[in-house]
């Protein structure tokens, strides 16, 4: 009987304290800023050095460039294809990091979760397209490319 009493006591007790726990996935969970997610990628800042790519521990980042239609631009590449493929990504950050021209960005984004495992490879389109949730210190004074390539 005492045990009853005590565990109804206790039921009781934590029926009015405060919720630990999240309605995730009804409600978004909110990551910190520095919180290494899905990253975001803008193929006009992108000058294919190709330093991402030659970064990358797990080699998932795919990426080709082509002529500069632009005759008077200084840069003699554009990107063409540029492709992340999340079966191996790690999300360290590492890319994001090496990029001169912060064309890469991670984001506060996590779920990738798929039935099938070629969803998990991504294009040029869907990561310029995943730019929601981009870290603040990315989002507020993007640098944008000048004609030769350097950061403005
Ligand atoms: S986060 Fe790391 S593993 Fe993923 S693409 Fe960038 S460098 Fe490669
Ligand atoms: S490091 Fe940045 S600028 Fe260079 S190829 Fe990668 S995304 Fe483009």
């Amino acid at each position: 009987m005492k045990g009853l009493v005590t565990g109804l006591g206790l039921t009781f007790k934590n029926l009015t304290a405060k919720k630990v726990t999240y309605k995730y996935p009804d409600v978004p969970l909110e990551m910190p800023d520095r919180f290494r997610g899905i990253q975001h990628f803008d193929p006009e800042k992108c000058i294919v050095c190709n330093q991402c790519a030659r970064v990358c521990p797990t080699d998932c980042i795919t990426l080709t460039g082509k002529k500069n239609p632009d005759p008077e631009s200084k840069m003699k590449l554009v990107i063409d294809t540029y492709d992340i493929n999340f079966e191996i990504c790690i999300l360290c950050d590492l890319c994001t990091e090496v990029c001169p021209t912060e064309a890469i960005v991670m984001t506060n984004k996590f779920e990738l979760a798929s039935y099938s495992r070629d969803d998990l490879f991504k294009n040029m389109k869907w990561l310029n397209d995943n730019n929601t949730l981009i870290r603040q210190e990315n989002n507020s004074a993007m640098p944008k490319v000048a004609k030769g390539g350097a950061k403005e």
